[in-house]
């Protein structure tokens, strides 16, 4: 099976708040290389219409990528709660 396939039977069960949340102030004073936008492996980063970052992070498969790979610290990454985030099937 395709990797599209296998995470197309993911279900996400989203929570009210982020998971998530983007200190853009220290990505536009500090970052020079902006890997989130290229290490998610869900490419759920993106620039908004004024150049600030933005995490789609309803699809987030929890692998931590986006954090290890944010040399500045921007990023306040939790765990979604107990129930909540990607719940992935195997089949
Ligand atoms: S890698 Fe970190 S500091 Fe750089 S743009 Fe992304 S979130 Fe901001
Ligand atoms: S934890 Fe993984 S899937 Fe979730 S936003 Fe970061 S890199 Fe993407």
């Amino acid at each position: 099976m395709e990797i599209d396939a296998k995470l197309g039977l993911d279900v996400f069960k989203l929570d009210k708040e982020p998971h998530i949340v983007v200190k853009n102030e220290i990505c536009s004073t500090v970052c020079v290389n902006r890997a989130c936008l290229y290490v998610c492996p869900a490419d759920l980063y993106e620039l908004d219409d004024q150049h600030r970052i933005v995490v789609n992070w309803e699809g987030c498969l929890e692998c931590g990528t986006c954090l290890i790979c944010c040399d500045a610290r921007a990023l306040e990454w939790t765990y979604p709660r107990g129930e909540f985030g990607v719940q992935y099937r195997m089949s």
